[in-house]
């Protein structure tokens, strides 16, 4: 039979279906994402940080991952040994493994340490952790203590990272001793599924499927699903569900006298009918208030888990770059200005601070009266926030900034207008298209907010390969795009 193993355990707990995929059909198994190697090599960088803080161990760390016998023994010898620190401590029990990121003796206790790329203790930690715990203690290894070793969200970049600061390390011993009957009635469903490879558990798809992870299988799972389904209902808070299980999946064929909020009605109408709605008054006491001159603005912010900035906490939103279009009143020429930052101002030694240039540049590029339009605008406001702690000398004019902000966003989350191509979503990667069809982000190198950020990281990060000055034209073209696109969407609403 094969091995239950810590991420089985957790496959299986999420859905045995899932489980059973995992080990027998293996066809159905997507590719790796970049997205995905990214976690991977992260989770590298906090495991070696983590193993700083309990030096000198010995690594049980198997030559090969289809046989982890030579690690179970190394470590079975080396805590009879009384080696006080283990990586990778390997354990066995009854065709269940568990292989323990640190295993370390402190005063005469044992204690079993998971290490965790993420800010918090999140509930499916505790999970695999109680896996571990019930391994290591039939195993005749009992930890005296269980932690979890996770990102410190107040930890402050200052210099290099010192793991004592950037690691927090927490107990959840109570916590898991708890869930050991839980794991113990799980694995006898596990080991089931495990056994019978001639049998395909039946589960439906349901909640289950997107939590606590978006499940690998959707795409074989969810094919009856058509493409306008319910479950692309906005703030559908259950709803979905409920039509789903009276066996109707298209919006379309969702009956009038369902009770539906006015969002999802357009929705639905709009499948349906191909309808449109707007509405001009709530949009025009909306938006004909706003003081010129208007300032179109948008940053682009890289949040790496491991600060790479001083002063700055992991996660943390940081602004490498800005465009901005400026309206001096509605039948004036546009006016453009922009802001890149050097990649190497964020590398450690630099004498130049990107924030603060920004800051300059901002200084620079806004007039002292005028409304400020962003698209979400709750972000740019956060990110100006927080530049303000950071500088308390620019406080006053970085707040003054953030009082001048309207959103572009809330005529589209309010549902005053929509169209059909905007399905679900008033995001404006959405609303765009189907305001402009012809306004596009298809002939540029870096189309989307995600790709900007990743591509300024690796170039802080020195993993950047290709012509950087290009890259630097393309980021620019590409955030120049989206203030240019909320200035199409701004007079569209004021043409109304
Ligand atoms: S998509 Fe849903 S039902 Fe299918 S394997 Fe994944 S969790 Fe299970």
């Amino acid at each position: 039979m094969p091995t239950i193993s810590k991420s089985r355990y957790v496959s299986g707990v999420q859905c045995e279906k899932k489980l059973y995929y995992d080990l027998y059909r293996k066809d159905l198994k997507p590719p790796i994402s970049e997205q995905q190697e990214e976690l991977f090599s992260s989770g590298n960088f906090i495991g070696q940080l983590a193993q700083k803080l309990y030096p000198n161990g010995k690594d049980a760390t198997p030559e090969s991952y289809f046989d982890f016998c030579p690690s179970f023994e190394s470590t079975k010898e080396w805590i009879n040994a009384g080696v006080e620190t283990i990586y990778e401590a390997a354990f066995f029990y009854d065709d269940v493994m568990a292989a323990l990121d640190i295993l370390h003796h402190q005063n005469g206790e044992r204690w079993a340490i998971e290490v965790k790329s993420s800010t918090d203790v999140k509930e499916y930690h505790i999970t695999d952790a109680s896996l571990q715990y019930w391994v290591m203690t039939n195993a005749g290894f009992k930890p005296d203590k269980f932690f979890l070793l996770h990102v410190n969200n107040e930890f402050v970049k200052n210099g290099s990272i010192d793991p004592k600061d950037f690691l927090t390390l927490k107990d959840i011993t109570d916590r898991v001793i708890e869930k050991q009957d839980e794991t113990i009635k799980n694995l006898i469903r596990l080991k089931n599924v495990v056994n019978n490879k001639e049998t395909e558990p039946l589960v439906k798809i349901s909640k289950h499927c997107t939590s606590p992870f978006i499940c690998n299988y959707m795409h074989h799972c969810w094919k009856h699903i058509p493409e306008n389904s319910v479950f692309s209902l906005p703030y559908a808070r259950g709803k979905d569900w409920e039509l789903y299980e009276k066996g109707i999946l298209a919006l379309s064929s969702i009956p009038d006298e369902v009770d539906l909020s006015h969002r999802q009605r357009l929705q639905v109408e709009g499948i349906k009918n191909g309808s449109s709605y707007v509405d001009k008054t709530a949009i025009k006491d909306f938006i004909s208030s706003w003081t010129y001159p208007l300032y179109f603005f948008d940053f682009e912010t890289v949040f790496p888990l491991i600060p790479v900035l001083d002063g700055t906490t992991p996660m943390q939103q940081v602004p490498f770059q800005y465009s901005l279009h400026i309206k001096p009143d509605y039948h004036s020429e546009m006016i453009h200005r922009e802001f890149l930052t050097d990649s190497t101002s964020f590398q450690s030694g630099s004498t130049l601070n990107p924030r603060k240039a920004l800051i300059e540049q901002l200084k620079a590029d806004f007039g002292p009266t005028g409304r400020i339009v962003a698209y979400n605008a709750s972000f740019e406001m956060d990110v100006l926030k927080k530049l303000a702690i950071a500088f308390p000398e620019d406080k006053e004019f970085l707040d003054g900034l953030v009082s001048r902000f309207v959103d572009l966003l809330i005529p589209f989350r309010k549902a005053w207008y929509y169209k059909p191509e905007m399905g679900n979503s008033a995001s404006i990667k959405f609303v765009l298209p189907a305001i402009a069809p012809e306004f596009s982000y298809k002939d540029l190198e870096i189309s989307n907010g995600g790709l900007a950020s990743n591509t300024f990281l690796s170039m802080i990060l020195n993993t950047f390969e290709g012509d950087e000055a290009a890259t630097r034209l393309n980021l620019l073209a590409y955030c120049e795009r989206d203030t240019l696109g909320m200035v199409v969407i701004w007079k569209h609403l004021m043409d109304l």
